[in-house]
């Protein structure tokens, strides 16, 4: 255990502030902006063309970025009620073998586009659940990967897989280490029985604590853990008994996701009961018991809601002004090219972001057709580009000189972001942001709860309500 590490936030001045009745007031539907544009506006309009023409550009830059590599493996043995992954639930393992087989052709397709020399800084397998696969197979993906693409062993390199604590022994855990994986992620989401129960996600607290002092005490660079709040038969206390638990291991990263009910849009989620669901005023007090126990326990929030140890590299890089955001959530590596392999998975090469077809068949048919399995994305143009340059500001360094970020993409005209700052003046009266006369913008620490309303006053798309509606709420 690392309890003996001092946890000061020292340097992070000044604490966010848990503020309810703000919250209340902004809970609203929004995105998480792991992207700008966000999914809900990507079309059929973007082509694999594009796509490979933009991948051949960015080799020719005077330094071309590094890559980063998402690997989808969608298949999951059990179903949880909550989910809202693009998953395959299945216990035929034979499914997972077609499936690398299409796996592996794209990856050689993507490995042509791309210059040899181009180190790939950030590795991560999501799904589904990667685990799914032996560890043979890992191995043997991983091995793939390598001939084509330039892997490395920096200590620096971000490799992570998401493992499922139900089915991961230790000596799994070895293997994923000496494959090169030196980053784990795992979902827990609650340990209290009932909850559990209800949600079909049956998982030892004893074992999962067992395998996070073992990840630690072999070494593995961080480890992550997703809980979820909101979901059914959870209050204030059982949650914060989830926290104690957890604790007792403090891992590197917490993730503490808001449950969104759509069970229109959802289908596993219709399996769970309305009436079981905590109200929006005992999810808000589930938050805020939660937010003063990690506080007091010595975590950091970092931004929206993650949570990382003052020793934590995310730390490091919040405090330096480097920490960047992508699909894969919050990132200490400046952006790179990120390829999203696999079914329904996203990239983001030049100025697009492209996303693989979410049906496993016309996934496999599109690379029998010697095609980049691409069905829907957005080239940006400056204006999007600008305002994503905005929001990863906001959200990472939890401030913007507008100016600046103009300048940055060549727009002179100085009042382009005139109607943005007069939306932004009621936050600013209800002290969530300072907005200098220069066009700087502040986030303040009560604003640090609510990063997205602030960011949302920049996205160009939310006009429309029918945006607003695809989105999750702040509680
Ligand atoms: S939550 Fe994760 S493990 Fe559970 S069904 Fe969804 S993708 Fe699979």
């Amino acid at each position: 255990m690392r309890h003996s590490v001092p946890l000061t936030d020292d340097t992070l001045q000044p604490r966010p502030e848990f503020n309810p009745d703000l919250i209340r007031r902004y809970d609203r539907a929004g995105p998480r902006y792991t992207s700008y544009p966000t999914a809900v506006q990507f079309s059929s309009t973007l082509t694999a063309h594009q796509v490979r023409q933009l991948a051949h550009h960015s080799n020719e830059e005077p330094v071309p970025r590094p890559l980063s590599l998402y690997i989808h493996i969608p298949f999951c043995a059990t179903l949880c009620f909550y989910c809202a992954c693009n998953k395959i639930v299945t216990r035929n393992t034979q499914k997972a073998v077609t499936y690398l087989d299409y796996l592996y052709r794209e990856v050689a397709m993507y490995g042509r586009l791309f210059d040899d020399d181009r180190r790939v800084v950030q590795l991560h397998l999501g799904g589904g659940t990667p685990t799914f696969l032996q560890p043979d197979q890992l191995e043997n993906l991983i091995t793939h990967i390598g001939s084509y693409f330039r892997l490395t062993d920096d200590i620096q390199r971000d490799y992570s897989i998401e493992i499922d604590p139900r089915t991961v022994s230790h000596q799994t855990l070895d293997r994923l280490q000496q494959i090169g994986f030196n980053r784990v992620s795992m979902g827990i989401q609650d340990f209290d029985s009932k909850v559990q129960a209800a949600v079909h996600r049956i998982q030892s607290p004893k074992e999962t604590l067992d395998l996070l002092r073992y990840t630690r005490s072999q070494g593995f660079r961080s480890t992550n853990v997703d809980l979820i709040y909101g979901l059914p038969f959870q209050s204030v206390t059982s949650f914060s008994r989830t926290l104690d638990q957890l604790l007792e291991v403090m891992p590197d990263r917490l993730s503490i996701f808001n449950y969104a009910h759509l069970p229109h849009r959802f289908a596993p989620q219709q399996r769970i009961q309305e009436a079981d669901l905590p109200d929006s005023e005992e999810k808000l007090q589930i938050l805020g018991a939660c937010i003063e126990q990690l506080t007091k326990a010595g975590y950091i929030h970092i931004g929206m809601d993650h949570f990382a140890r003052p020793d934590d590299p995310m730390v490091t890089a919040a405090q330096e002004g480097s920490l960047h955001r992508n699909f894969q959530g919050y990132s200490t590596h400046a952006r790179c090219e990120l390829i999203g392999v696999g079914v329904s998975a996203i990239s983001q090469i030049g100025k697009s972001y492209s996303q693989n077809s979410k049906d496993l068949f016309s996934y496999q048919e599109m690379i029998e057709d010697n095609q980049l399995p691409i069905t829907r994305g957005v080239e940006l143009s400056r204006d999007d580009e600008v305002r994503r340059d905005v929001i990863e500001k906001l959200m990472c360094q939890g401030e913007v000189n507008l100016p600046d970020a103009l300048a940055r993409h060549h727009i002179a005209y100085a009042d382009y972001f005139q109607a943005e700052l007069r939306r932004l003046e009621p936050l600013a009266q209800d002290k969530l942001v300072t907005v200098s006369g220069r066009g700087l913008i502040r986030v303040s620490p009560a604003g640090r709860y609510l990063l997205r309303n602030i960011c949302m006053i920049f996205d160009h798309y939310l006009e429309s309500h029918t945006e607003v509606s695809r989105h999750s709420r702040v509680i």
